[in-house]
């Protein structure tokens, strides 16, 4: 089983309210088991909503709350969804794409709470508990990586 970004796949919950459609991502699950993942919405976090990005140790947003906790229970209930959901199909998930950046879903880099598109070394919250699980996350970035 794998799990997908949904806004990666053409689904409207970005903070801006629109998707990050990616054409490669949506071609090459055509045939896979996926489950799309929005750890934000899932933290019923509003869509549209102002774009977050992590700053000492929390979420905050650019109108400037603290939106940790709700970043924190969206990716913890999702990451249990996909969990069960892996276990009723008796799978295990292969693999996360996921996309690149983003405070819950960005891999290896992330903003860096200035929202000037500075990128730092981390992870998003949803991304660093796949990783810990021992699950691969990858971003639409990849693209030669997933299809090699
Ligand atoms: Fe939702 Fe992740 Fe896409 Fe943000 S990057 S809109 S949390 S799926």
């Amino acid at each position: 089983m794998y799990l997908v970004s949904a806004c990666l796949v053409g689904v409207n919950c970005k903070y801006s309210g629109g998707n990050n459609e990616t054409l490669w991502i949506k071609e090459w699950l055509k045939d896979k088991n996926c489950m799309l993942v929005c750890p934000e919405q899932k933290g019923n976090l509003p869509t549209p909503r102002p774009p977050a990005e992590w700053k000492d140790g929390k979420v905050i947003d650019k109108e400037g709350n603290d939106v940790t906790k709700s970043f924190m229970l969206g990716s913890k209930l999702t990451f249990e969804e996909a969990l069960n959901k892996a276990k009723e199909s008796g799978e295990h998930i292969e693999l996360a794409i996921l996309k690149a950046n983003s405070p819950s879903c960005g891999s290896g880099t992330i903003y860096d709470g200035t929202f000037t598109g500075t990128q730092i070394t981390g992870d998003g919250i949803f991304a660093s508990m796949l990783k810990r699980e021992g699950i691969p996350v990858v971003s639409e970035l990849q693209e030669t990586e997933v299809c090699r």
